[in-house]
């Protein structure tokens, strides 16, 4: 493939109606942002700005994400970083996108929710005033707190009532952590009752099982990653039948060894399993439907392509029963056609990689 081919297809790709709907805020920082907040602080970076982002091994990064985490102390550095996101989530071409946020991570804010959920509203405020895209946040507890701590969050989540967030989510090493389904049930099942909505992930460091407790125990209404439940056809089924989403990211999986290549990577599968209604019978606006189309057109997309339709019914969440103080702009933006940005970001690598090959 030529330049000027690929070159076209990454600005078909930037302008393709996205939403990014797997992202974490601990994952958003940019190492100059980073080196700014260390200088002003008097804090030693780890390694030169340069390299900031070269970690070795999985504790490496562990570290760097409670120092990068740390840094974020103050209302208006979460603020920045919120609004440096949406400068990127626009200049991909998103128009909208559910992060997820871990409050265990940010030491400096700890007990102190509702002022963290504050500060970074702020910065989504001050980016929808600026005409960048709305997002919406995700709460996430972490797989090895207890059954006390996630009921704690979401009573804290049930009282503050916050108008940004929009789902109780759940992430952490579940191979690590076991079976913990069961654990967290009631807290999702009040998060549920109380108008939140649901995500979960499951099935990236757990197997089928973790998808099927997923779903039957934590009433996902969408899954991060998911993509160990093609191991179990019973559950493809199942997923495909209740019409639940998969937030599916191949880079992730492919670094962290749950499959070994894109062509072995079970994407397209599971996009054929969920495929089997017509879409415009999922209720898809007709230009979303057009843009499907574009997007399996390109030269890219014939081994891997995006699992859209799902995802179609996930800008409901941007409409939270939950919130008493209803933030207006994020309620009249309906321009949102979803797809998965970081799947877009890896299918443009894809492509380049076979150019190069
Ligand atoms: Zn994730």
């Amino acid at each position: 493939m030529n330049q000027a081919t690929l070159r076209d297809q990454a600005q078909a790709m930037r302008t393709l109606p996205k939403a990014e709907v797997h992202v974490h805020l601990e994952g958003c920082f940019e190492a100059d942002t980073l080196a700014a907040w260390a200088r002003q602080s008097g804090t030693p970076l780890p390694r030169p700005p340069e390299r900031l982002f070269q970690f070795d091994g999985l504790a490496d990064f562990l570290q760097f994400l409670d120092w990068a985490c740390g840094l974020a102390a103050t209302p208006d550095r979460l603020a920045e970083l919120s609004y440096q996101y949406c400068g990127r989530l626009a200049a991909n071409g998103g128009g909208y996108a559910d992060m997820i946020v871990n409050p265990t991570h940010w030491h400096a804010w700890h007990g102190r929710l509702g002022a963290m959920l504050d500060a970074i509203d702020a910065g989504f405020t001050a980016a929808e005033q600026d005409g960048l895209p709305p997002v919406g946040l995700c709460i996430s507890l972490l797989r090895t707190q207890t059954a006390q701590q996630a009921a704690e969050l979401v009573d804290a989540l049930i009282d503050l009532r916050h108008p940004r967030v929009v789902a109780l989510s759940i992430d952490g090493n579940e191979a690590a952590a076991g079976r913990t389904g069961p654990r967290f049930a009631e807290a999702f099942r009040r998060a549920g009752a109380a108008g939140l909505r649901r995500t979960v992930h499951a099935g990236e460091s757990s197997g089928p099982d973790g998808v099927r407790d997923a779903i039957t125990l934590l009433g996902a209404d969408r899954i991060d990653h998911g993509v160990r439940a093609i191991d179990d056809p019973s559950l493809v089924a199942l997923l495909a039948e209740r019409q639940i989403a998969l937030g599916v990211c191949p880079t992730s999986n492919l670094v962290l060894g749950v499959y070994p290549s894109i062509e072995a990577h079970p994407v397209e599968l599971l996009r054929q399993v969920v495929l089997r209604q017509p879409v415009e019978q999922a209720g898809v606006a007709a230009t979303a439907a057009s843009a499907y189309t574009r997007l399996l057109s390109l030269p890219a997309f014939e081994t891997v392509a995006i699992s859209i339709p799902p995802y179609l019914r996930w800008p409901m969440m941007r409409y939270p029963r939950l919130g008493r103080r209803r933030n207006a702009a994020l309620q009249q933006k309906r321009l949102v056609q979803p797809a998965i940005l970081q799947t877009i970001t890896f299918l443009t690598n894809a492509a380049r990689r076979r150019a190069l090959g």
